[in-house]
């Protein structure tokens, strides 16, 4: 793709020209010290060279031109090296701020190819489906087959645009956190009621002790939850259960999310938590994806002043755990 290689070009050309810039500021300034260095020389000679040899005070003359020329000396050394340093700190400080923004904008273009994709795709299946739905005269059971295929793919869009805005804002710094007192475990049962209704083949496993209340965004804690039961179906088999637990000890609420799929490799474990970061393994470029998801949920378990830990299931999979303090 001729537009990925073009950046790459242009920071090769931006950095040639930084480095050859700098180049010749510093050798400007050495050989501005060097001029001064002769020229401070030449004027302690002059100085010598008028001095008349019978003076009483030739000796000292002497002495005193030669420490006046000394003090000159130490005098351009140390305004030099400390112009050296400006420098030096300026270019490394602009290199860097440079790098950054590059590396920036670079993650945000493959974000946008990636996010583009991703959205597009659920749009055409879902206008696929329905157009099909309003030209043909389909049986009761095709078109619920269809209705079903399209509610899958605008739930997968809902998600992922809450992922994006919500992750947006929360960078940003434009989202305000609600702070509200809620029924946890009832939230927690309804998402997961939602869920059994969206993929009826997969088995969902609770055990959601009653009435546990939660001081926090409800919207923000939701799309939390939900990004870890999704990541749960989407990275293990069909015929395996996903459990959930909500309990809580006289400290701490804790919510346990366990699939017994592939698990995460312990070299992975800290990097799913980055922004857009996903497993480079087949199986996981087989799914559809972001990377977005667990970073979310990190930053939603930060900001409501909790954690987010990932363990090994047993026999194979992963638990995420969330722990947060009582309200
Ligand atoms: P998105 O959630 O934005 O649609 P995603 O699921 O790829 O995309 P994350 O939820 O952040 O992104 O997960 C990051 C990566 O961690 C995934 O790509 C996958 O490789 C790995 N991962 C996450 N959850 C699990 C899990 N339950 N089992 C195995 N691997 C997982
Ligand atoms: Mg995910």
């Amino acid at each position: 793709m001729p537009h990925r290689f073009l950046p790459k070009q242009k920071l090769a050309l931006l950095t040639t020209i930084y480095w050859f810039m700098l180049s010749y500021i510093i050798a400007a300034l050495l050989f501005w010290y060097i001029r001064l260095q002769q020229q401070n020389e030449q004027m302690a000679n002059y100085k010598l060279l008028e001095l008349v040899a019978d003076d009483p005070a030739y000796l000292q003359k002497v002495e005193r031109i030669n420490l006046e020329s000394q003090r000159k000396n130490i005098q351009y050394r140390g305004e030099g090296l400390t112009f050296l340093g400006i420098i030096i700190i300026g270019a490394i400080f602009v290199f860097r701020a440079v790098r950054r923004q590059f590396r920036v904008s670079q993650q945000q273009q493959n974000f946008m190819m990636a996010i583009t994709h991703e959205l597009k795709t659920p749009i055409a299946v879902a206008k696929l489906n329905l157009e099909t739905l309003q030209k043909h005269r389909l049986d009761e059971q095709k078109q619920q087959k269809l209705i079903h295929m399209t509610l899958q793919e605008t739930n997968r869009l809902n998600t992922l645009t809450n992922n994006i805005l919500i992750s947006s804002q929360l960078d940003g710094g434009g989202y305000k956190l609600v702070k509200e007192e809620f029924n946890l475990s009832l939230i927690i049962e309804k998402l997961l009621v939602d869920f059994q209704q969206r993929f009826p083949e997969r088995i969902f496993q609770w055990t959601i002790a009653p009435d546990i209340d939660f001081r926090g965004d409800p919207l923000l804690v939701q799309i939390m939850i939900s990004n870890l039961i999704e990541n749960a179906v989407k990275y293990s088999p069909r015929n395996e259960p996903i459990s959930l637990a909500l309990y809580s000890d006289d400290r701490f609420i804790i919510i346990d999310v366990k699939d017994l799929g592939p698990g995460i490799p312990d070299a992975e474990k800290s990097k799913v938590f980055q922004r857009f970061y996903r497993i480079g393994n087949e199986e996981v470029r087989r799914t559809k994806g972001t990377g977005l998801g667990l970073y979310l949920c990190k930053k939603i378990a930060e900001d409501h002043h909790g954690t987010i830990r990932l363990a090994d299931n047993l026999p194979t999979g992963s638990i995420f755990t969330l722990k947060f303090h009582h309200s």
